[in-house]
């Protein structure tokens, strides 16, 4: 098993260690490895940890300082110690968004159970119990490190899933909340929108199969093909937008006390996604990627 997670809060320090061959490139002394690295390869060992089954990078990969390089800041106390409190991906359920110490892989023993349920169902009846929402391939858009837009669809029942399996499956990739086409206009005949390209043609999807996900590639669809259905890009916001959303709205009376993860991918590192928590008359937003953080006060408590 690897090390368990470096939790420093003691900052890095940044120099330029090659003034002459390498003049403005900062620096600095990694404690694990003992090596002067960029924050930049620092971010890149990082992220081929995460990716790294073989246990040959594992001194980067709970690393808190890569992971705060990775969002391309700088490793400050405040941003380590935010990272250390933070603990949430570790605890992270992937489909409720609730932290939960007992999981099946990604989601939690409750979402397992009730996936399981759902299957068994549908093995024993022929179809899925009907109070369990079932499961969909649900789209996510990534950016990734080489700067590739890559559409992956995952096999989810919420939003937040296809975000988070997402930043998973391609470590140091970042959420994408552009679309395939600039141009998706309704189509009367066919009843539907959909995507067409800088000649107004209509694009049609393939879609291949890779682990636990299926990639997306975008292409001219030929005639009398069936064009790619258009769906929603991800939502990026920061904390303060997710805070005052929340305030006014009735999905922030239906936070607790514990910390819930949104379907709202983080804009400042885009490697994140939203968590709120309402706890003596605030409310607090967090990203899971990054720890940017804010603290507001509710405009009225839940009654009752
Ligand atoms: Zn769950
Ligand atoms: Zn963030």
């Amino acid at each position: 098993m690897p090390a368990t997670c470096q939790t420093t809060t003691e900052p890095m320090t940044y120099f330029e260690a090659y003034p002459e061959h390498l003049p403005g490139v900062l620096h600095f002394t990694c404690p694990r490895l003992h090596a002067t690295l960029t924050p930049e390869s620092c971010a890149a060992r990082h992220g081929l940890a995460l990716g790294d089954t073989h246990g040959q990078f594992s001194a980067c990969r709970n690393c808190s300082v890569g992971r705060v390089h990775a969002t391309g800041q700088q490793a400050t106390h405040d941003r380590l110690s935010e990272l250390g409190s933070t603990g949430t991906m570790a605890k992270l359920c992937m489909r409720c968004g609730h932290q939960r110490d007992r999981r099946v892989g990604p989601i939690c023993i409750s979402c397992y159970n009730r996936e399981l349920e759902a299957k068994k169902g549908c093995n024993a009846k022929g179809k899925p119990p009907v109070a369990y929402a079932p499961l969909r391939l649900r789209r996510v858009g990534l950016e990734l490190p080489n700067g590739e837009i890559r559409w992956v669809l995952f096999e989810a029942q919420t939003w937040l899933e296809p975000l988070l399996r997402g930043l998973k499956a391609y470590p140091g990739a970042k959420l994408y909340d552009g679309q395939p086409s600039n141009d998706s206009p309704w189509n009367a005949e066919a009843q539907c929108f959909e995507y067409r390209d800088e000649h107004g043609q209509p694009l049609a999807m393939e879609v291949e199969l890779q682990g636990n996900h299926q990639v997306v590639r975008y292409r001219k669809a030929l005639p009398g093909e069936l064009p790619a259905p258009v769906v929603a890009s991800v939502s990026l916001f920061d904390p303060g937008f997710v805070a005052e959303w929340l305030r006014i709205s009735d999905e922030g009376q239906s936070l607790g006390k514990e910390w819930r993860a949104l379907d709202y991918g983080c804009s400042a590192c885009r490697q994140g996604v939203m968590q709120a928590r309402r706890r003596a008359g605030q409310l607090e937003v967090r990203c899971t990627g990054c720890g940017e953080a804010t603290k507001q006060p509710m405009l009225r408590e839940a009654a009752g």
